[in-house]
């Protein structure tokens, strides 16, 4: 099995959520201890992180990455993944404008809102395999997530790729499966 390609989710894994949430909690006028500990409390519970404004009692604010949002190893990891040779996607269950944010730096890609499908669903899996025209053995997918990375990744076929970075990142504990890693530096050592 030799990886062909590696597709990146992009919260967590790529993009510090940090700032994003610290905009969302000015926006909706709430403390940002407040918002990050239920956003916590949802992601230690498996629950979907937009429960948090129904149980603050506010709106949903407006919600976008900036350029000043990626991980300071992401950037380099993908320029060498391509200069190594691999072939180099960004999809996840974001909306269309995080395609424009990565657009740049990457090969491929696309978007769970322009797809309509969203992980853990195995459709989006087999969407990437389809757009890669590759055999699922021939990815990795890395994010921060099991539920929604990692596991339904392995399930299709893939190579799941965990970063323990962010709260899901944390909380969530990789199956024997998947490959661990702790930065993006450690690309693409820790798969081939
Ligand atoms: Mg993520």
């Amino acid at each position: 099995m030799a990886i062909e390609a590696f597709v990146f989710d992009v919260g967590e894994t790529l993009v510090d959520e940090t700032k994003m949430w610290e905009r969302a909690a000015a926006a909706a006028g709430v403390p940002v201890f407040t918002l990050m500990g239920v956003i916590g409390g949802l992601a230690a519970t498996g629950r979907h992180h937009d429960e948090a404004w129904p149980i603050l009692g506010v709106e949903h604010p407006p919600s976008t990455w900036g350029m000043t949002d990626f991980y300071p190893d992401a950037l380099a990891c993908l320029e060498r993944l391509q200069t190594d040779g691999f072939r180099v996607g960004a999809v996840g269950n974001t909306p269309r404008e995080t395609e424009e944010l990565m657009r740049p730096y990457v090969q491929f890609v696309a978007s769970a809102a322009r797809w309509g499908i969203y992980k853990p669903a195995p459709e989006f899996f087999e969407r990437i395999c389809d757009e890669f025209v590759l055999a699922p053995d021939k990815i990795a997918y890395v994010g921060d997530r099991v539920d929604n990375d990692v596991g339904p990744a392995i399930a299709a076929g893939m190579t799941g790729v965990h970063i323990r970075r962010g709260p899901w990142g944390h909380f969530h504990d990789p199956p024997a499966a998947a490959i661990r890693i702790h930065s993006l530096d450690e690309l693409p050592e820790a798969v081939t």
